[in-house]
């Protein structure tokens, strides 16, 4: 009941539950390839792992280990994502956080995502300037 309020992480402005909430609990799955990006951030900051594994896509699951994503989830203190560029597949954007030393860090990433069987999910990225 006490979320009813809260605004989302993403930095959409809409309250969790008109974003990324539905999501993240799998009531209802992201329609665009940003709605996902903006849950996977939501996941990063609510430490949700096994939804970052789920909405990675599958053959890319491997090189991925829950440990080591919850560490640097948990050792981060996030402050904010910005979606610099929307289109169907892809996604750039800026995830601003406080790294385990407490620097200021920018993330800078362009993301692919795929559709299949109805469900998006993050291929890859890679860094820009
Ligand atoms: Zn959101």
């Amino acid at each position: 009941m006490s979320e009813t309020s809260v605004i989302c992480h993403c930095g959409s402005g809409k309250k969790v539950e008109d974003c990324c909430e539905p999501f993240l609990s799998g009531k209802a799955f992201p329609e665009t390839a940003e709605q996902l990006m903006r849950s996977r951030y939501s996941a990063y900051v609510t430490l949700n792992v096994a939804y970052i594994l789920e909405t990675t896509a599958p053959k890319f699951r491997k090189y991925y280990s829950p440990k080591s994503i919850l560490e640097w989830a948990a050792n981060s203190t996030w402050i904010s994502l910005e979606i610099v560029s929307s289109e169907e597949k892809r996604v750039k954007f800026i995830a601003t956080y406080l790294d385990d030393q407490q620097q200021l860090t920018r993330h800078k990433e362009d993301s692919k995502f795929e559709k299949s069987g109805g469900r998006w999910y993050f291929v890859d990225g890679k860094t820009f300037d």
